[in-house]
């Protein structure tokens, strides 16, 4: 295979635009978002040590369980529940803001005034 001199996004291989600048890593916002939250990912599993570090530095995916925000649909590694940690049951949103905002609704439909 001919390897040009294509640069590809970090998180998913696409090829990015040509002329794109250097430090253009992503190939746009959600890939960056991404690459954001494994990198919380990441640092949740440094400061959980153990079986949850071994898979990252192995590339390996994540051991603990992916998430389906309920909220906006996004799937997502749970860095607040390193593994072996008991989730907590809010834990299911991938953002405070998202969590909050379901509470909103919640509370909205509930006919209780915020
Ligand atoms: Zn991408
Ligand atoms: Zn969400």
């Amino acid at each position: 295979m001919a390897r040009r001199n294509v640069r590809r996004c970090s998180q998913c291989g696409m090829e990015l635009p040509k002329g794109s600048r250097r430090s253009r890593r992503y190939c746009g916002a959600a890939c960056r978002t991404r690459a954001w939250r494994q990198m919380r990912a990441r640092r949740a599993a440094i400061d959980a040590g153990g079986e949850a570090l071994r898979a990252v530095l192995e590339g390996r995916r994540h051991p603990w369980p992916r998430f389906l925000c309920p909220e906006c649909g996004s799937t997502w590694y749970s860095s607040d529940t390193p593994f072996g940690k008991t989730k907590r049951s809010d834990s299911q949103y991938c953002s405070p803001r998202c969590r909050t905002r379901a509470w909103r609704k919640r509370s909205r439909s509930a006919g209780v005034t915020v």
